[in-house]
């Protein structure tokens, strides 16, 4: 482990270069630098902390007061040496990790793609990782969907138009939108005036399905087809916020797990209830309503 000195100060000359849109395009080679107090943010490298996948940020602490981001040389390699560039993205993505104060794997993909978006000489990094994601296919992860869902998230978010996309990423996102349309989904709610946000992993019948929240907006999570019958819906790391309306979220509970039965009848919407009963007991329960 060890700061990567040359390459802030590196950054910092380039970050004053970049005053506005017109200069940045006078210079192409610009890349995206930090802002504000992102700036603060040291970057290290040390695969450890990683656990050998190619980036993790830290929240802030007394230690690192503006957080941390740790990336793992060894992976942003392999990564590169598959579609040259694409390794970029992964830092922005801690970074947004860090200017969000979110955990959601989605959102910072999300803030990444926007950020890399405003600077002409990323749209290598944008197309680089696009191809990435896309060579991952249907591989799945609960925080981040298949690698299509990743591509399609980072496409949307920089506003890569259709004609762009890899054809595979084409022909995903038409069955997304006839799943979304036949498909079941499931909503989150919540029966506490305080505890008001939670994010959780979602799986059903033993299989993980994806992340259901409403930290940083409401996101409906689209479901498998569930026959009609019993199943087994378990809500997995569920954390607990309080958020007010100016968006600042405090942590109410974390780690926290509960299982349900559904018997589906085959209907569109799936309504989870949560309660939770804190911070003594931490009990947490859940009930799943099919509603339409
Ligand atoms: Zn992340």
């Amino acid at each position: 482990m060890y700061p990567v000195g040359f390459a802030a100060a590196t950054t910092w000359t380039w970050m004053i270069f970049m005053v506005g849109p017109s200069y940045a395009a006078q210079r192409p080679l610009a890349q995206w630098v930090p802002q504000g107090t992102l700036r603060n943010v040291p970057v290290r490298t040390d695969c450890k902390m990683t656990r050998h996948s190619v980036g993790v940020s830290l929240q802030p602490t007394l230690f690192y007061p503006y957080g941390a981001i740790f990336l793992c040389p060894e992976r942003q390699r392999e990564i590169d040496s598959l579609r040259p560039g694409a390794s970029r993205f992964f830092l922005v993505h801690e970074y947004g990790h860090l200017a969000l104060r979110t955990r959601e794997e989605a959102v910072a993909d999300r803030w990444a793609a926007k950020q890399l978006a405003m600077v002409p000489s990323e749209m290598g990094t944008l197309r680089a990782v696009l191809f990435y994601f896309v060579d991952e296919g249907t591989f799945f992860d609960p925080l981040y969907g298949t690698g299509f869902d990743r591509a399609l998230r980072v496409a949307r978010a920089a506003g890569i138009g259709e004609k762009e996309w890899p054809l595979p990423l084409v022909a995903y996102a038409k069955a997304q939108e006839r799943r979304k349309a036949n498909g079941t989904t499931m909503r989150l709610r919540l029966h506490d005036a305080y505890t008001n946000a939670a994010q959780m992993i979602i799986w059903i019948d033993g299989q993980p399905v994806g992340v259901l929240s409403n930290v940083d907006g409401e996101k409906l999570l689209q479901l498998p087809r569930l026959v009609p019958g019993q199943h087994l819906i378990q809500a997995y790391q569920v954390w607990l916020y309080h958020s007010e309306p100016s968006g600042m979220k405090s942590e109410v509970a974390r780690r926290l797990q509960a299982e349900c039965e559904l018997t589906s009848t085959g209907r569109k919407l799936v309504v989870l209830n949560l309660r939770y009963n804190g911070p003594d007991g931490d009990i947490l329960s859940i009930r799943a309503d099919e509603v339409r």
